[in-house]
């Protein structure tokens, strides 16, 4: 066999590759990560401003190191997050490279080839844990074109500053669309659209509750009992403090999805015209895979078919904080280290297996 560069590449330095490196270095391994940011602290330095986490800190915290309270914030901000993680990199000595950014992961023959921007790794193992901030999905409606506004996606919306006295439509009911609109409910002329009326949980379910549902929704299943809808049943949008203010103080109407834009605005099936300077589109995110083209293991909905981590096509390749399908709740920072703990002890048994 050819002689790697290092047993496990790492993609991503986000929380999903901080908690993978926690564990590889558990399990005594050889690896590099590389991460495309210029700093520490994955997407969660590029939130808006007002973000807030659903959880409180001690239910927000990866694997061996609880997340310190927030002085005054039951449910820390970003930056608190961003400061975490920075400090969790530097406590376990994470061996993260940045800026590097990974073009595309090949086979190469027993190998996997890791191409980037700053040259070339080949490993026995890859984990991709390079999260969905940066593929914002926007849904195609007529006359997007000829809208005369500004129109953005919550990945680039920072302030109500910027929209003061504006007209703005967000468009979306979930947990973005709720908390974009609650930030400007104040300032803007807002109308806030939704396909179905908001599903609100109930004040007292934050992410704890919802981290509890999804472990018990995975258990049942794995156990072969029926599956009572995990968090998606509970409701859609986690009723943190501004939107809850916000909607107690009736600042929260929602009107159904609109027809098409016109250039001035949107406008309903029915003829009924909003005019609008900008429309903010908080519609969601698609996994980041486009680096793991080559491998061709794209299957349904954009995701890579996986059992637990590993890719089914790929058993070299391993995938990790995307969403439930990588792991239940592994697209947050509790519940990321449960699948973070399997994959690499999955990888282990594999080199050990290789090495025979
Ligand atoms: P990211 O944080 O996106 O990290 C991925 C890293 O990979 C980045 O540093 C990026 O630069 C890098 N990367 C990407 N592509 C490449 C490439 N080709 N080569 C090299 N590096 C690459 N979770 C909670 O637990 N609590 C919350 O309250 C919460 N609130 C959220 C609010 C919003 C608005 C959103 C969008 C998500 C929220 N989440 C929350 C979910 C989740 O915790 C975050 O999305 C988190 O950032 C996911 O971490 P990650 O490591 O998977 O991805």
């Amino acid at each position: 066999m050819s002689v790697p560069d290092t047993q496990v590449v790492v993609v991503g330095g986000g929380q999903a590759g901080l908690a993978a490196g926690y564990y590889l270095r558990r399990q005594g391994l050889d690896f590099v990560m590389l991460d495309a940011g210029s700093a520490p602290g994955g997407a969660w330095q590029h939130t808006w401003d007002s973000l807030h986490l659903f959880s409180p800190a001690a239910y927000s915290s990866l694997p061996g190191r609880l997340m310190p309270p927030q002085e005054g914030e039951e449910y820390p901000d970003a930056g608190h997050v961003v400061s975490y993680l920075r400090d969790y990199e530097k406590r376990y000595e994470l061996p993260v490279q940045r800026p590097v950014r990974v073009t595309g992961v090949h086979r190469d023959g027993e190998l996997l080839r890791v191409e980037t921007d700053s040259g070339t790794w080949r490993a026995q193992v890859v984990i991709s844990a390079t999260g969905t901030w940066w593929r914002p999905f926007l849904p195609a409606v007529p006359g997007q074109a000829a809208f005369g506004g500004r129109q953005l996606h919550t990945v680039e919306y920072r302030s109500p500053r910027d929209f003061a006295g504006q007209r703005v439509t967000v468009v979306g009911g979930g947990n973005s669309g709720a908390q974009i609109a609650a930030d400007l409910a104040y300032d803007t002329d807002l109308t806030w659209v939704t396909q179905r009326p908001p599903r609100f949980l109930a004040d007292d379910v934050d992410g704890r509750v919802l981290f509890d549902v999804a472990t018990a929704r995975r258990r049942a299943l794995d156990e072969g009992r029926t599956d009572a809808g995990g968090v998606a049943s509970l409701g859609d949008i986690v009723a943190v403090p501004p939107v809850r203010e916000a909607r107690d103080r009736g600042l929260l109407k929602t009107s159904p999805m609109f027809s098409r834009l016109h250039t001035g605005g949107v406008e309903w099936a029915d003829g009924t015209r909003a005019e609008a300077d900008a429309v903010i589109w908080c519609t969601g995110f698609r996994p980041a895979l486009s680096h793991l083209a080559p491998l061709g293991l794209r299957g349904p909905r954009g995701h890579i078919p996986t059992a637990g981590t590993r890719a089914v096509g790929e058993p070299r390749l391993h995938l990790l904080g995307y969403g439930d399908w990588t792991g239940p709740a592994s697209a947050t920072l509790i519940g990321v280290g449960r699948p973070a703990r399997d994959a690499a002890r999955e990888i282990s048994a594999f080199l050990a297996a290789e090495a025979t």
